[in-house]
């Protein structure tokens, strides 16, 4: 039978990602945003350990602001497999009834949060990039890109519960830490029959290291068609060595070859949250600047005054890139000379 809402299903929930012991950082980007959330609603906030061995991530979703942890810790939930997974979860939703629950849409999260959604039979938005409440209705609303992205379309579950969400990792500022937070653990035992897995995990290799982990760096130096070839790019790669920042590239210029794929930020790129976004010769096409609009300072250098990366800028230099950032990087190196690394 499917759940619906009836006021019987109270409270958000957040699961914990973890690969052998190791939090996925969204889980606590998610714990960030499910505070708000659960104190507009005047409810507890929830985080979903499975694991084994992995009690101790506990403590660290109190200090990330979970009020409570529910924890299934069973041999069966080693290794990630979807079945026991998903199995656990759902058993967990029918037991304590969360009206929300969040999951972070990396590889794990979007494979367990369909099949989750499905076994519930309950609605799930992917890749959320605005979660709120209506204050009169006490719904969710799921905001996402849709139509390729020239679409904000905000979506609602309203009759069916939980009311199910992913969010990409850095959508989502994390949260202040709070070390000496505490909470309650709740041990849930879910009888799994022997052979539930359906699944063997026979080998598990690590992907060789890649070049750039743009959702890590503090500092993106990026650019678009407007750098007209390859050869310019060496300008950007001079101000990013100043500063110590990573190159990024929008769609354009990768289509382009200047840069490979893992260096593209947009939607179907990486989002990122750096302190200081340089978008140089990029137009901010909105698929573009969902990937980096939340980024603390965003300077654009654009010949086009009327481009609408000027919109979300912090700073915007309109100009020639070729004659700016040259500029700007002297400028940045004669400030920087004899500053601490
Ligand atoms: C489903 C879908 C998904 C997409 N996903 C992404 C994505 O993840 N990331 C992404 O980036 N795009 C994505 N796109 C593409 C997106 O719509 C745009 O086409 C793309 O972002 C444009 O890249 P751009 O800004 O580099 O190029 P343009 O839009 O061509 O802009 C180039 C800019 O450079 C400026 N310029 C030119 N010469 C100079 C100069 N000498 N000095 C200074 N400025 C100069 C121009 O004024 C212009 O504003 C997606 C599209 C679709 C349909």
């Amino acid at each position: 039978m499917t759940a619906t809402a009836n006021g019987e299903y109270r409270g958000v929930w957040v699961f914990i990602e973890q690969v052998n012991g190791e939090p996925a950082p969204v889980s606590w980007e998610l714990l960030g945003v499910g505070r708000q959330l659960a104190d507009t609603l005047e409810v507890e906030l929830a985080g979903v350990l499975l694991g084994q061995g992995v009690a101790g991530l506990a403590r660290e979703a109190w200090a990330y602001g979970a009020d409570r942890v529910y924890l299934v810790e069973d041999a069966i939930l080693g290794p990630y497999r979807t079945a026991p997974y998903a199995r656990a979860l759902v058993e967990l939703v029918k037991g304590y009834k969360p009206e929300i629950l969040l999951l972070g849409a990396t590889s794990l999260g979007r494979d367990l949060s369909g099949a989750v959604a499905t076994a519930l039979e309950t609605g799930l938005t992917a890749d959320c990039t605005g979660l709120h409440i209506d204050p009169e209705t006490r719904l969710l609303e799921q905001t996402r890109p849709a139509f390729g992205g020239n679409v904000m379309a905000t979506i609602l579950c309203r009759h069916h519960r939980p009311q199910m969400a992913t969010v990409r990792p850095r959508v989502m500022p994390l949260p202040r830490r709070q070390e000496d937070r505490q909470g309650k653990l709740v041990r849930v035992t879910v009888p799994f029959a022997g052979e539930e897995a359906g699944v063997q995990v026979v080998e598990i290799i690590a992907e060789p290291g890649k070049a750039v982990y743009l959702d890590r760096a503090e500092i993106i130096v990026a650019g678009g068609r407007g750098l007209g070839s390859r050869e310019n790019l060496h300008l950007l790669e001079e101000l990013a060595g100043v500063l110590g920042g990573t190159l990024g590239a929008s769609r354009a210029a990768v289509e382009a070859g200047w840069l490979p794929p893992e260096y593209q930020v947009g939607q179907t790129g990486t989002t990122v949250r750096p302190k200081v976004y340089f978008a140089i010769g990029i137009s901010g096409a909105i698929q573009h600047l969902v990937g980096m609009q939340t980024a603390d300072v965003i300077v654009a250098i654009n010949q086009d005054p009327e481009a609408p990366i000027f919109k979300v800028a912090t700073y915007g230099i309109i100009g020639d890139f070729l004659e700016v950032v040259p500029a700007l990087t002297e400028e940045f190196r004669r400030q920087l000379a004899g500053c601490p690394a």
